[in-house]
């Protein structure tokens, strides 16, 4: 089960004196918008406006602004290099599952330094899962991200950075959640074995596979680009996934190159939206896992940033570069 904390965000929506407020949850969890909904309106009077569009990530957070007063972001922490607004509730809907000291028998083959990362709804689980750890002789590194990320060990799709903070002690890592989208970014990114503990079932499972396997369709669709003489890169309006400097330099990259380059800025990144462009390849600089996992929904091969450097010989293909969205640096 997930909290969805409706006291807090109730005492919050009073407190605030919010006439009228915005929810906004990810697609997994939206067939709970409407009894969420009705509870808040009969706790606080206000009305509530639930948002209708897709919804994956903090990167998405709706600007609500002109709809309501406030917003509730529900089942993503906050992305705290996009700064702070007081009008906004993030809710990370954190699970209430425990971890069985049986686990320790499917994670023998664990070595002496282990990493610990989560998703943020089981983030909760990793002091006990350090104990058990370390009652088993082993030594646990929890790490600190970037400013992309709101809490140790936690990993983004497109942030595996409280990994990287702790890469050089960890022979391995231990990822606590449900799914493969999470832990692949820190198969992607880190050299290192990483073990994933599914918490609802108990189940124990080694990324390497799935990695290899997506690596494998990765370095195929460099090679169908290799020919392409246009490309269309592709720049997201959201605010967390905007990444625009980047943009205009692969582009100059891939003008250098003598291939022919466009910019396009789009808020949804689909094959319906994608479909006017006559082009050859894309390059996508928005969410990286668009390309990365969602490749086969799209007729022309899509690549990610590092991807693009490869095809350009600006970069060797082994020690693939996970194209991670990492906070600005701060001067
Ligand atoms: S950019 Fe993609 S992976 Fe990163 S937080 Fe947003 S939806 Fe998740």
């Amino acid at each position: 089960m997930f909290d969805f904390e409706l006291d807090r965000a109730s005492a919050w929506i009073s407190g605030g004196g919010y006439s009228s407020v915005a929810l906004q949850l990810p697609e997994g969890l939206k067939v709970r918008a409407a009894e969420i909904s009705e509870k808040l309106f009969s706790a606080t009077g206000a009305e509530i406006i639930i948002a209708g569009r897709p919804c994956y990530g903090a990167c998405d957070a709706m600007d609500y602004k002109g709809v309501a007063d406030a917003l509730i972001h529900f089942g993503h922490s906050p992305i705290p290099s996009q700064g702070e607004d007081p009008n906004v509730l993030y809710i990370e809907a954190r699970s209430d599952a425990e971890i069985d000291g049986s686990v320790m028998d499917k994670l023998e083959s664990l070595p002496k330094k282990v990493g610990l990362l989560a998703t943020v709804q089981y983030l909760g689980l990793l002091p006990r899962m350090r104990a058990l750890l370390e009652s088993s002789g082993r030594e646990v590194l929890i790490g600190e991200g970037d400013r992309r990320i709101c809490h140790p060990g936690q990993v983004l799709g497109c942030n595996c950075t409280a990994a990287e903070s702790v890469s050089d002690g960890a022979d391995a890592f231990l990822f606590i959640g449900e799914g493969d989208f999470h832990p692949l970014a820190a198969a992607f990114g880190m050299r290192q074995q990483v073990m994933v503990l599914n918490p609802v079932t108990g189940e124990v499972r080694d990324m390497a596979e799935a990695r290899d396997r997506i690596l494998r369709k990765r370095f195929a669709a460099i090679q169908r680009a290799a020919q392409a003489q246009t490309f269309l890169v592709i720049v997201c309006s959201k605010t967390g996934q905007n990444r625009s400097e980047d943009a205009s330099r692969i582009t100059g990259m891939l003008r250098s190159h003598g291939r022919t380059a466009f910019k396009v800025v789009m808020e949804e990144i689909n094959p319906m939206s994608l479909m006017a462009y006559r082009v050859d390849a894309y390059v996508n600089t928005a969410c990286p896992r668009i390309a990365m996992d969602d490749s086969a929904r799209y007729e022309r091969p899509m690549l990610t940033i590092p991807e693009v450097e490869v095809l350009l010989g600006e970069r060797e293909w082994d020690g693939y570069e996970f194209d991670q969205i990492r906070a600005p640096r701060t001067v």
